[in-house]
């Protein structure tokens, strides 16, 4: 049995952030990362939308980048003292991440960390509060996703929280929030973007209903990533993208992903390379890795691009956006081939336990991951 299970609203277009005011309630909780919304002001425009709708709020800020279950602790206790109606969370991934589990332990104060890491193990919310997730990066589509990744700082390991109950209530998807992005932010977020719809366009979890909303998701990126990349300011191409993501993040929050994020997600952890910078570099590698499984699915992509060689054009992508074709070139590493070589068993074995790499179009042996590593590297 497959199904497909999305938020019940989204808002999406230049000021939809003014959805707010429309909100019914007595309290909000605005929930946001370090100064990025506070700084370009989106944060007091947002509280200014909820005073418009009779909505008293409150900001719980300071959720860092891979947020901590320090923080989501801090959270907790400030929903448990304030008793909002609505949560909200407007920031990048990290903010909306942090906010879903916040709120999951608001909802049941007598829950810790680890009742929540099973798949399966999340409880029923929305007794207490719904909630709004307002995304300022087009990447990860937390906004849109089932999923949550929070980092336990003591014993170093990243859990994703995958439930149904943590889709968001609202998605507001307004491009003028990413649009204060730096250029690098942009480039990284945006090919994070295209990880997803090619993996989910590829994933052996795909449906009819994820394909469609995946392969849009390609042609989007390929046609206005770089010109967003090239002209901040140029709000077609930060709308586009700011829909590419959302509508990626309808399909791999459905049908999965693939081992680009597997393998991601494990040189992300041991050297600290930055998520979206990671599956840029590893596409190219990965599709050359896949082509023959999922065959059919890359020449539809391919047609629908007008080209002849998806790994290529990636390639060609990749370096109008200036990001290298391998991990050894990024400008600011700061790690040898030795220390590479050094995690490199631990990696590929930890790439193939990801559970990412279940709906891979081709299975891969520890063996396969290690020479994908060495050829991206
Ligand atoms: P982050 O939320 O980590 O933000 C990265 C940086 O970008 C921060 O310094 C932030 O600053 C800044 N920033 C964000 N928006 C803007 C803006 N509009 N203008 C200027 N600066 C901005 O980045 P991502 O969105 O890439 O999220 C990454 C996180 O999401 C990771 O923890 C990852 O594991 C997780 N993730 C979640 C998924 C899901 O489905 N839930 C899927 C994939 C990844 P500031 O803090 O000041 O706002
Ligand atoms: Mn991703």
């Amino acid at each position: 049995m497959k199904s497909f299970m999305i938020p019940r609203d989204v808002e999406f277009g230049e000021k939809t952030l003014s959805y707010l005011s429309e909100l019914d309630g007595e309290r909000a909780i605005l929930v946001t990362g370090g100064s990025s919304m506070k700084r370009f002001g989106f944060l007091d425009q947002a509280q200014d939308y909820l005073k418009e709708a009779g909505i008293e709020s409150r900001v719980v800020d300071g959720v860092e980048p891979n947020p901590s279950v320090k923080t989501v602790l801090k959270g907790k206790r400030a929903m448990l003292d304030f008793e909002p109606d609505w949560v909200i969370a407007i920031g990048g991934g990290s903010a909306l991440d942090a906010a879903k589990i916040m709120w999951c332990f608001y909802e049941h104060p007598e829950l810790e960390f680890k009742d929540i890491i099973e798949v399966g193990s999340m409880p029923e919310l929305r007794n207490k509060a719904k909630f709004v997730a307002i995304p300022s990066t087009s990447g990860t589509a937390s906004e849109i996703t089932a999923f949550s990744v929070i980092t336990d700082t003591d014993e170093k390991i990243k859990y994703p929280i995958v439930s149904s109950e943590i889709i968001p209530d609202i998605a507001i998807v307004d491009p003028e929030i990413p649009a204060t992005m730096p250029s690098h932010i942009t480039a990284n977020t945006g090919m994070d973007v295209l990880a997803h719809a090619v993996e989910a366009f590829v994933s052996t979890g795909a449906s009819d209903y994820t394909d469609s909303l995946a392969l849009k998701a390609i042609q989007l990126v390929f046609d206005y990533l770089p010109k967003a990349f090239e002209d901040g300011d140029n709000m077609k191409a930060r709308e586009k993208m700011h829909n590419a993501s959302t509508m990626a993040g309808m399909a791999f929050s459905n049908s999965s992903l693939g081992i680009v994020h597997s393998l991601a997600h494990k040189i992300g952890g041991e050297l600290h390379i930055t998520h979206g910078l990671a599956n840029a570099i590893l596409m190219p590698y990965v599709i050359e890795f896949n082509y023959e499984a999922a065959e059919e699915k890359f020449k539809i992509a391919e047609a629908t691009l007008g080209v002849d060689d998806l790994a290529a054009a990636i390639r060609d992508l990749n370096q109008a956006l200036n990001i290298p074709s391998s991990f050894s070139e990024i400008d600011w590493m700061d790690f040898t081939e030795e220390d590479f070589e050094g995690v490199l068993d631990r990696m590929a074995a930890n790439a193939k336990d990801d559970p990412c790499t279940v709906t891979n179009p081709k299975e891969p042996t520890v063996e396969d991951m290690r020479e994908i590593y060495k050829k991206a590297f």
